[in-house]
């Protein structure tokens, strides 16, 4: 991989080109708070976020709502794809992890070219965190920093960012670089120096094991009371389920005109804590309970999804987003695990 060094003044130049040539989306301030818009000015791009309402990644790969395929009477049915290229710029690394993961998920077993077309069309410039957010702990998690997914990768390290090239898009969008520097050997050093202080900084919540451990924790922890301990305040809102950057349970459902001629099929953002999510036909339901839903969230989280993708991280990259959006503070995935670790013991 390359790495270049771009001046902080150059670099909003670089993004204005960016924006004249397609849609870029990048963390903007939202009052005290930031969300991933699309760009009209390098101006309004806030590098230094902490952290975003909504993952980047849901946001613009799986969005709440999309049409899959229209229909017609006697015409059959046409997919709907989105082709649109666009630049997600300022991805941090556990986001960028949750887009890994999501891009194994969908790309294995039922390939799913509507999410994949998406994620094709996709540039990616992720950033190394500059402000940790209240509640992040990626460094237990194994993602304050990311090596792979992105086509930039930019560490600010004062008064210019380290750029590291990770596929020909990125090679492609750096070409339009007026007098493109290599980073030197002190540059470098100033990027590792980002690197090993971050390994710090993003640990809020620190769980008391290595991450890799988990999964055997979890195989001993079925029956424990924590879960309808924790369980008995949960109002299952789903908050935890929609703000995470590596949930993505959804529904799909037809809507169809008054007259039957014509109709379209939707897939939209669903989640494992809302009362109805494993109903079936019959009045079936397979996790009626809270403390069962409470329970299947965080045995996804850190077992059934990095066993079926086979990842060493977990399907947990730390960001906090479901720490801070819980009202009764239960959703905390560190503080559950760390609970488990002091009953079960580590084996
Ligand atoms: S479980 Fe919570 S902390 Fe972990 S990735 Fe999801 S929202 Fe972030
Ligand atoms: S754990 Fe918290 S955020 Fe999640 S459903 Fe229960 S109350 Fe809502």
């Amino acid at each position: 991989m390359k790495t270049r060094k771009i001046g902080k003044d150059a670099f909003k130049g670089f993004v204005s080109g960016l924006i004249k040539q397609q849609k870029v989306f990048g963390p903007c301030a939202k009052g005290d708070r930031f969300e991933f818009e699309q760009l009209d000015s390098a101006e309004q791009l806030r590098l230094d976020y902490d952290v975003t309402l909504r993952p980047p990644g849901r946001k613009y790969l799986l969005p709440p709502v999309e049409t899959l395929l229209t229909y017609e009477m006697g015409d059959g049915y046409k997919s709907v794809y989105d082709e649109t290229p666009f630049i997600l710029l300022g991805v941090h690394p556990y986001d960028m992890e949750a887009i890994n993961q999501s891009d194994r998920l969908f790309s294995q077993d039922n390939y799913d070219c509507h999410y994949m077309k998406r994620r094709q069309n996709a540039t990616i410039i992720a950033c190394d965190v500059v402000t940790p957010s209240q509640n992040v702990f990626a460094a237990s998690m194994g993602t304050a920093t990311v090596k792979t997914g992105f086509d930039i990768l930019l560490t600010d390290i004062g008064d210019s960012y380290v750029m590291e090239i990770g596929t020909k898009k990125g090679e492609k969008l750096v070409a339009g670089i007026k007098d493109p520097k290599d980073a030197d050997d002190n540059d470098l050093e100033k990027r590792k120096k980002v690197w090993a202080e971050n390994q710090e900084r993003l640990n809020k919540h620190k769980l008391n094991c290595d991450y890799s451990y988990l999964p055997k924790l979890l195989e001993r922890a079925y029956k424990h009371q924590v879960w309808e301990e924790k369980a008995k305040t949960c109002f299952s809102c789903g908050s935890c389920n929609q703000v995470c950057p590596t949930c993505y349970c959804f529904n799909v459902q037809d809507d169809v005109s008054w007259n039957f001629m014509n109709g379209k099929r939707e897939r939209v953002w669903d989640g494992c804590l809302l009362d109805g999510f494993t109903k079936v036909a019959g009045d079936h339901e397979f996790r009626k309970k809270r403390q069962d839903r409470f329970r299947h969230r965080l045995y996804r989280k850190a077992k059934y999804v990095p066993e079926k993708i086979g990842s060493s991280i977990p399907a947990c990259v730390g960001c906090g987003r479901c720490v801070s959006a819980c009202l009764p503070d239960i959703a905390n995935p560190i503080k559950v695990y760390n609970r488990l670790i002091e009953d079960l013991g580590i084996k």
